[in-house]
C-alpha cells in the first residue's frame, strides 16, 4: 500500500474502514479520540433505569422523576435533577452520559426557513441534522420536518451522495441518534415550534446500522420518552433487504422510504453499489410485503440526474416495476455535491417521467430541491469540513463514475434495442 502524503492529509489513502464494493470514498473524518464508555442516559429503555435504582436500593418512581427530566427538556445534565438526591445525581452520571451531543455548530439556509446542524461526537467524528420548516399553506396545517443521520459517513457510496465521499466512519449508538431529536426539540420550541416529522435522511445507511436504529424508533415513538406517532417516523433505505424483513417483522406503522434511483439492474449497481449485494427486484419485494403486513404505502425516492437516470426508458422501467403496488414515488432533483460529474434532471425531463409513471397509476410527488432539501443537505457540511481532496484524486474518480454510468446506460440501449427487435419480429395480429 503506498504511504500516505501528510501534506495532502484529506485524501483517503486508503480504503474507508467498510467501504462496500463499488463504494469510492474520496474524503476522511476528522481524527479520532478514544469513546465515552459511558451509554446515553436516552437510549436506556424505562425498564433499565427501574433495574438501575432497584440495584440500590430505590423504587421504581425515581426512574420516573428521572425520565420526566431527560424528556422534557429542563435540564442539561444530571445535576439539574433536584427532585434526586445528590448521591444519585452522581451515580448516574457515573453509569451514563446525560447527552452525548455537546458540541454543534450551526448554520442557517433559506432565508431561516433550513438549519443544519453539524454535531461532533465523543470520539471527534461528526455527524449531521437538518431542520426543514414548512409554513401553514391553505388547509395544510404548518409541519417541521427533522432530518435525522444512522451512522458517521455510509458505507454504500452513492455517487451523487456527499455522505457516499465519506466512506463510514462508524455506527452511531441509539443515544447518539435519538440526541439529535432532542436537541432540536429544545431549540424549536425557543421559538414555539414542534417536530412533527422525523426522518432517517441524514448520513448513513439506518438499516446497516439496525438494531441502534430500531431502539432509537422505540424511544422516538414511545407516549413516555419522545412521543412521536410511528407514522411520523420515516426511515430511508437504499435497499438492504434484511433489514426490510426486520422492520416487517416488527409491524409497527413507521414509513418506509426506498431509495431506488433506478429499475434497471446495471444502472442501479452503480447509482446504488449496495444494488450488487440485494438486487432491486429483491428490494421491492421486500418493501412490498411491508406494505401487505402494515397497510402503510412505501415511498420510492428517485434522485434525477441528468442524462443518467431521467430517460424515457428509465420511466417505463420504474413504472413496469413498481405498477400495481402500494406506491408513492418522489423525484427529486439532484443537489448537485462537489465532486461529480453529474447535474440536475431539468424541469421538463422531470415532469415527463412524472408523466410516465402516473400514465401507469402510480402516485407521484416532483419535489422542488429547495437549497437544502432532505438528504442533499446532510453530509455537506461534514464533507465540506474534510477539506478539498486533490484534484488529481477528484477527477480519476469522476472518471471512474462517469465509465460505469456509461457502460450502464449502454447495456440499457443494447436491452431496449433487442427488445424493440424482438417486437418488431412479432408476427402481427397474434389472438
Ligand atoms: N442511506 C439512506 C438514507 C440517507 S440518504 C438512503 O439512501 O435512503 C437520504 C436520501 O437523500 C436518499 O433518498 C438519497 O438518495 C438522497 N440524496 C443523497 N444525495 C442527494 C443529492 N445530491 N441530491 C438529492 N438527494 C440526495
Ligand atoms: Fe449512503 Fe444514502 Fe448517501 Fe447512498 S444516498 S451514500 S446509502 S447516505
Amino acid at each position: 500500500m503506498p504511504t500516505p502524503d501528510p501534506a495532502v492529509p484529506y485524501e483517503t489513502a486508503a480504503p474507508a474502514p467498510d467501504a462496500l464494493p463499488g463504494a469510492l470514498p474520496l474524503l476522511s473524518m476528522p481524527a479520532s479520540r478514544a469513546r465515552d464508555a459511558r451509554p446515553g442516559i436516552t437510549a436506556a429503555s424505562p425498564q433499565e433505569l427501574i433495574s438501575w435504582f432497584a440495584d440500590r436500593g430505590e423504587a421504581a418512581f425515581r426512574a420516573r422523576q428521572l425520565a420526566d427530566h431527560v424528556w422534557s427538556g429542563r435540564a442539561t445534565a444530571f445535576a439539574d435533577i433536584h427532585t434526586l438526591p445528590a448521591e444519585l445525581r452522581e451515580a448516574l452520571s457515573d453509569s451514563y452520559r446525560f447527552d452525548t451531543l455537546t458540541q454543534t455548530e450551526r448554520r442557517q439556509t433559506d432565508a431561516g426557513l433550513t438549519d443544519k446542524a453539524l454535531h461532533v461526537l465523543d470520539d471527534g467524528r461528526v455527524t449531521e441534522s437538518v431542520v426543514m420548516r414548512y409554513p401553514a399553506r391553505g388547509s395544510r396545517r404548518e409541519r417541521t420536518t427533522l432530518c435525522i443521520s444512522s451512522q458517521a459517513g455510509c458505507a454504500v457510496g452513492c455517487p451523487f451522495c456527499a455522505t457516499g465521499e465519506l466512506g463510514l466512519w462508524r455506527d452511531l449508538d441509539a443515544s447518539e441518534i435519538i440526541d439529535q431529536a432532542r436537541y432540536w426539540r429544545g431549540q424549536l420550541a425557543a421559538e414555539g415550534r414542534r417536530i412533527t416529522n422525523i426522518v432517517f435522511m441524514g448520513m448513513g445507511e439506518p438499516l446497516l446500522n439496525a438494531d441502534a436504529v430500531l431502539t432509537a424508533c422505540a424511544a422516538l415513538s414511545d407516549g413516555n420518552r419522545f412521543g412521536l406517532g410511528q407514522r411520523h417516523i420515516s426511515v430511508s433505505t437504499s435497499g438492504v433487504v434484511p433489514g426490510i424483513e426486520r422492520l416487517t417483522a416488527l409491524r409497527r406503522q413507521y414509513t418506509l422510504a426506498v431509495s431506488l434511483h433506478a429499475a434497471r439492474p446495471p444502472l442501479r449497481d452503480v447509482l446504488v453499489p449496495l444494488n450488487r449485494r440485494y438486487p432491486v427486484h429483491d428490494v421491492v419485494a421486500a418493501a412490498s410485503t411491508y406494505a401487505e403486513v402494515t397497510g402503510r404505502r412505501v415511498t420510492y425516492e428517485m434522485v434525477m440526474i441528468d442524462g443518467i437516470n431521467d430517460t424515457a426508458a428509465d420511466a417505463q422501467a420504474a413504472a413496469a416495476l413498481l405498477r400495481d403496488r402500494l406506491a408513492h414515488v418522489n423525484l427529486i432533483p439532484m443537489n448537485p455535491v462537489a465532486h461529480t460529474p453529474w447535474q440536475p434532471s431539468s424541469a421538463q425531463r422531470v415532469e415527463d417521467f412524472a408523466a410516465t409513471l402516473r400514465a401507469s397509476g402510480l402516485h407521484v410527488t416532483v419535489r422542488r430541491n429547495r437549497g437544502a432539501d432532505i438528504g442533499a443537505a446532510c453530509g455537506q457540511l461534514a464533507a465540506e469540513r474534510a477539506g478539498q481532496p486533490v484534484a488529481a484524486a477528484v477527477a480519476r474518480r469522476r472518471e471512474i463514475i462517469e465509465r460505469r454510468s456509461a457502460a450502464a446506460l449502454l447495456e440499457g440501449a443494447a436491452v431496449n434495442g433487442a427488445a424493440a427487435q424482438g417486437r418488431r419480429s412479432q408476427p402481427s395480429g397474434r389472438a
